[in-house]
């Protein structure tokens, strides 16, 4: 076996300690303001897996056994320390992410949420009971764990991602083995330490870093029986077809273009401020950013104007000074990739109104910088408008009224999240009511829903049954199970050959 193990590498955690992995195979990882590898990453194989499985498989019957409230103490435990270590979380996402420190702190929040709800779990676990349904039988069901869970986590929330499904599958008595991003996978190691610290027994919780190899060998292994995935589409479609074809439980979240709608009642510095920060904000690296202008009716020209003078404003910085509002993009690889996007729109036909590329950052000069960009007169059939960018790439469409709008966002293969910014009350209401999208803002950019709420899109943006979260998670991450019982007559009654009906 090839053991390899240097201060700088990001190994996996398993049965509660950090372990080299069977593989020498590494990939570096970036700091993407300083555009240079600060660490590598071992990238886990089938053994790694296999061993990450076996620890939760072993951990797995006395964790199930414990009182829901045991475990949620756990969480409470879990809680205080996210808090206590808040800021150094924050640091560690901005350091290999890229996003500006404050954005990394609400990242952090807003994982800290799903923690928070996770302790309720003995609430969350309570079922309904039917006293009494004929003949001195009472029926009531179970919510019972499903064994060993497996979470696949995409770049952009290194934390707030895997949050979504580690409190909820462990609350519920589920092991569970975390294969992070290879793009910014320290966060990762962090979140163990924490949850051992919090007295999560060992083996209930696993990390193994990797890539496709470790995602294909957790889709085989026969001691997973669930698989949360969120990532892009083409990635997401695969989790589901090949977990699913193996009978393993799974949800997978996919990627978006979400829209914004401008009605020509709506506040405009409002509707710009909310489209600033969505498109803009983390580099446009969110499943939730806003990508998509809809400008209705002649709302458009000053809210280009608007945008454009906003959008050449924009601080771009290392996402550690305090007043950068956006930082870089998260590799070099990403960078060029969004600039292709750039190119194509040009040739398409759109109208380049702020070209963010070039962008110099003194003194970071190495970094994976681009400036918000902005494009007028976009069209529907166009790949800068069809497809997801991930970069911060706005486009603007231009309709003439509320009709062409809704039909514009309801015919886009993905339906992640949409805005609409309006000040008729029953306009919005037809919207929320009639879009074919799985979370709405009513002027509300970024409608994220809360801890109590569930996460997740409909159309190409989600494969599964599930949502993320909330109490979509406790269904998902439980099996349903029915007791239907009698006390005592029911030894003496003899065998009854007809389908049992209630008297
Ligand atoms: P990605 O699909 O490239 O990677 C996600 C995960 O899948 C990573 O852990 C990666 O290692 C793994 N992976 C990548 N290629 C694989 C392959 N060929 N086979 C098996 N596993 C593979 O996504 P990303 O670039 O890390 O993240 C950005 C994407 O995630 C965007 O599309 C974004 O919209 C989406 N996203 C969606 C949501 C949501 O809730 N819908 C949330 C966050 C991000």
């Amino acid at each position: 076996m090839n053991i390899r193990q240097t201060t700088s590498t990001i190994a996996h955690w398993i049965n509660g300690k950090t372990v080299p992995g069977a593989s020498a195979r590494c990939a570096p990882v970036y700091n993407p303001a300083l555009g240079e590898v600060q660490s590598e990453v071992l990238l886990g194989t089938a053994a790694d897996v296999d061993a990450a499985a076996g620890a939760a498989s072993r951990a797995f019957p006395a964790w199930a056994e414990l009182p829901p409230l045991r475990r949620a103490r756990v969480m409470f435990r879990f809680k205080d320390l996210i808090e206590k270590h808040h800021d150094a979380l924050a640091a560690c996402i901005t350091r290999e992410h890229g996003k500006v420190f404050s954005d990394a702190r609400g990242e952090v929040t807003r994982g800290l949420e799903v923690v928070e709800f996770a302790c309720g779990a003995p609430q969350l676990l309570k079922t309904a009971h039917s006293d009494n349904v004929g003949g001195g039988i009472d029926n009531w069901h179970l919510r019972q764990p499903l064994g060993v869970t497996a979470g696949i986590t995409p770049f952009n929330f290194p934390f707030m991602v895997p949050l979504w499904m580690i409190p909820m599958a462990l609350v519920t008595g589920n092991a569970f083995i975390l294969k992070p991003s290879e793009r910014d996978p320290s966060v990762s190691l962090m979140i163990a330490e924490l949850l051992q610290q919090a007295g999560l027994p060992d083996g209930v919780f696993n990390v193994v870093q990797g890539d496709r190899e470790a995602v294909e060998a957790l889709l085989h292994h026969p001691e997973v029986q669930a698989v949360s995935f969120v990532g892009s589409t083409p990635i997401a479609e695969m989790i589901h077809r090949e977990a699913g074809s193996r009978g393993k439980r799974v949800q997978a979240l996919g990627g978006a273009k979400n829209h914004l709608v401008v009605m020509p009642d709506a506040n405009l510095e409002q509707a710009v401020d909310a489209l600033v920060g969505a498109a803009y904000g983390s580099a446009g690296e969110r499943c939730m950013a806003i990508s998509v202008a809809v400008a209705v009716g002649d709302v458009a020209d000053r809210l280009v104007h608007a945008l454009a003078e906003r959008a050449r404003g924009l601080l771009v910085k290392d996402g550690m000074e305090g007043d950068a509002e956006m930082g870089p993009l998260v590799t070099a690889q990403h960078k060029s990739r969004v600039e292709h996007y750039i190119e194509e729109g040009i040739r398409e036909g759109a109208s380049l109104v702020v070209d963010g590329r070039g962008l110099r950052v003194p003194g970071r000069e190495g970094g994976y910088f681009l400036g918000g960009c902005l494009f007028d007169q976009v069209r529907p059939t166009m790949r800068i408008y069809r497809e997801e960018i991930f970069g911060p790439v706005l486009a603007v469409v231009r309709v003439k009224d509320f009709a062409e709008a809704l039909d514009l966002v309801n015919r886009h293969e993905f339906g992640n999240g949409v805005s609409i910014y309006t000040a008729d009350g029953g306009l919005a209401r037809e919207f929320g009511r009639r879009v074919r999208v799985g979370m709405v803002g009513i002027n509300v950019p970024i409608p994220v829903p809360m801890a109590w709420h569930s996460f997740g899109g409909w159309k190409r943006s989600l494969f599964g049954e599930h949502h993320a979260y909330g109490e979509e998670a406790v269904r998902f991450y439980t099996r349903y199970k029915s007791i239907m019982q009698r006390w005592p007559e029911s030894i003496a009654k003899g065998a009854e050959f007809a389908m049992p009906t209630m008297k």
